[in-house]
């Protein structure tokens, strides 16, 4: 597959809010989007560190798949996610070679990225994301 670079790494909080200023204040990071996505039940905040985003992840249902990670792990690093040309045959070639996919075909995610999530259990415990932007 061909992966261009790191297109942003996901991580899990319990409060934007809270955990914004970390990123504007210390870090000198600037936020410039919120978005809700109903699907994953998150609300994400995106800052850009070069061509890499932070995207910090609240959740808006304890039962959805941000809630249960911070119940079991706490705050932290969710999944990272990789940039790829073409996201339809990166998945063929993954499953091709006996990666477990959660989404074997790709969804809508934020900043309506065509997304997908391989399995930590394939992946030697890392969420891992495959991303392509079809809008530029
Ligand atoms: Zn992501």
């Amino acid at each position: 597959m061909n992966i261009s670079h790191i297109e942003h790494i996901g991580i899990a909080v319990r409060s934007l809010d809270e955990s914004i200023p970390y990123y504007e204040k210390v870090l000198g990071l600037k936020c410039y989007a919120i978005e809700e996505v109903g699907d994953q039940k998150v609300k994400t905040a995106f800052f850009m560190v070069g061509q890499t985003k932070i995207e910090l992840l609240e959740t808006t249902d304890d039962e959805g798949p941000i809630g249960k990670f911070l119940d079991k792990k706490g705050e932290g690093i969710h999944h990272i996610a990789f940039a790829v040309k073409d996201i339809e045959d990166a998945l063929k070639e993954t499953e091709s070679k006996g990666i477990r996919l959660i989404d074997k075909t790709p969804r809508k995610g934020a900043e309506k990225l065509d997304i997908a999530f391989l399995h930590p259990k394939s992946t030697y415990g890392v969420l891992t994301e495959l991303c392509e932007n079809k809008n530029q």
